[in-house]
């Protein structure tokens, strides 16, 4: 019997996990021929989640808990789910149901014909406000121009892997990791279920308008070295056009004399250039930066708490 591992990171879940499991055994009991196991990954919750997960974990032998020692971010508990299922397949779901259990029916149904994953796309963001789905549309589109692989739209990271394409995620071993991006580079055969999202059942969202912008950044820089050529390529433009100027004034001294004004110009070329000149040097530091922890080797998640017996 195959076995398939759904792995769902929580962080302050405590209202939904229950919710989460009753909602989505219903779908797995009934499918039959396959074993299901839920990893639930505690990523360092301030609420009640550890104690429910706890609970939940004693009355039902198909859950397995991996808690963390702090808040490590939804990358690292993906992570740590991924290195500790077992399943043939494995499947990522977030807690607050707005992952439809029911689609793992069709997820099964697409693997079996020999698809090496089945991802999930939202069509419509229901319940998001219209600003924020802009600037995740103008997100996509940037990022699809300046990388190296494509990002779909509207990808969630509701999705079912094969064994295979878990053993290459796990071969990546980027700290910072931007996994929508990593799902592509791996490469294998995805195949595009389509979903209407839903609203969150209960709780609230992680996300803040600064940790949106932060994750673009993550998912630009973790694939793309784009905007450091693209600095080289202003700062080859602006120095064209300075020797071209320099050629001109002097011709201009040479011909008509001395010329005093040049105040004005002066300050706007000064700061113009400064302010290119520190736009070049933060984008260097973010990569820089992310060499920097790269090179410390850190742990991505520490696992302070868990219910798995050691088996060796
Ligand atoms: N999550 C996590 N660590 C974090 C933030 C979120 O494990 O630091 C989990 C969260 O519990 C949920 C999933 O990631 O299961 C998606 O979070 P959320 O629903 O807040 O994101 P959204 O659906 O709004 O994108
Ligand atoms: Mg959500």
């Amino acid at each position: 019997m195959k076995k398939v591992s759904i792995i769902v990171p929580c962080y302050n879940e405590g209202k939904m996990i229950e919710l989460f499991y009753t909602e989505a055994t219903k779908i797995t009991n009934k499918i039959e021929n396959y074993e299901f196991e839920y990893i639930l990954v505690n990523d360092g919750s301030k609420d009640n989640t550890l104690q429910t997960i706890r609970e939940l974990s004693r009355k039902n032998n198909d859950i397995k808990y991996y808690s963390f020692s702090r808040n490590f971010g939804k990358e690292a508990a993906i992570l740590a789910g991924l290195r500790n299922s077992e399943g043939d397949y494995a499947v990522l779901m977030d807690a607050d149901l707005q992952h439809p259990p029911r689609l793992i029916v069709d997820m099964l149904e697409k693997i079996e014909e020999g698809y090496d994953s089945v991802a999930t796309k939202r069509v419509d963001r229901h319940g998001e406000s219209k600003f924020r789905s802009l600037f995740s549309k103008l997100f996509f589109k940037f990022l699809n121009k300046i990388s190296d692989i494509p990002i779909i739209e509207g990808a969630t990271d509701f999705r079912m892997m094969s064994r295979q394409m878990i053993n290459s995620v796990l071969e990546l071993s980027e700290y910072h990791r931007f996994s929508k991006g990593i799902f592509e580079w791996v490469g294998y055969d995805t195949y595009w279920l389509e979903y209407i999202s839903e609203d969150r059942v209960l709780g609230e969202t992680k996300w803040s308008y600064l940790g949106l912008f932060k994750y673009a950044i993550e998912g630009i820089v973790s694939f793309s070295t784009t905007p450091l050529r693209i600095s080289s390529i202003i700062g080859g433009v602006i120095s064209v056009l300075s020797f071209l100027y320099f050629v001109l004034t002097f011709l201009q001294t040479i011909i008509y004399g001395k010329d005093l004004p040049g105040y004005a110009s002066t300050i706007c070329l000064i700061t113009f250039l400064g302010g290119i000149q520190l736009v070049a040097i933060g984008i260097i530091g973010e990569y820089l930066a992310r060499t920097y922890i790269q090179v410390k080797g850190r742990p991505n998640y520490i696992i302070k708490e868990t219910n798995k017996q050691n088996e060796d």
